[in-house]
């Protein structure tokens, strides 16, 4: 994973609600194209990043939460909606939303996850690896 300046990293939802601080540096940042993403978020692609559990936390608020299936677990803002995290039950990971950090350009995407779902009028000619489905490091 690619940044430009040492962590912590700090962001936000967009009414200020929920704030976050993340102190280690992201393991993996990707674009998701899943259709879970997509209407989660009401965007055509979502960009997480994924750290250890113990490098993400939330700093002021409490976000909501809504579980599509008893595996994961998505937070946002009970205000505004802004989505913040999205959790996979049994993994030591948190992923964030880059789009809510204060300073999201610090964070470059690696790859493509979901690309099987991307919608063919979201160009992105950016040449990084596409995963048609999730990223798998194996
Ligand atoms: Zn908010
Ligand atoms: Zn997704």
């Amino acid at each position: 994973m690619a940044t430009t300046a040492t962590p912590p990293y700090e962001g936000g939802c967009l009414c200020g609600a929920v704030r976050y601080r993340v102190t280690a540096v992201p393991e993996l940042v990707c674009h998701c194209h899943c259709t879970l993403c997509r209407r989660a978020a009401g965007a055509p692609v979502v960009t997480w990043a994924t750290v250890a559990s113990e490098g993400f936390e939330i700093i002021r608020g409490a976000p909501a939460s809504y579980s599509w299936s008893p595996r994961t677990k998505r937070e946002f803002c009970g205000r505004c909606g802004s989505q913040i995290t999205f959790r996979f039950m049994g993994r030591d990971t948190v992923d964030f939303t880059v789009a809510t950090l204060d300073r999201p350009e610090v964070l470059e995407p690696d790859c493509h996850v979901w690309n099987a779902a991307h919608l063919p009028w979201m160009r992105m000619d950016d040449g990084l690896p596409r995963h048609e489905g999730e990223f798998d490091p194996d």
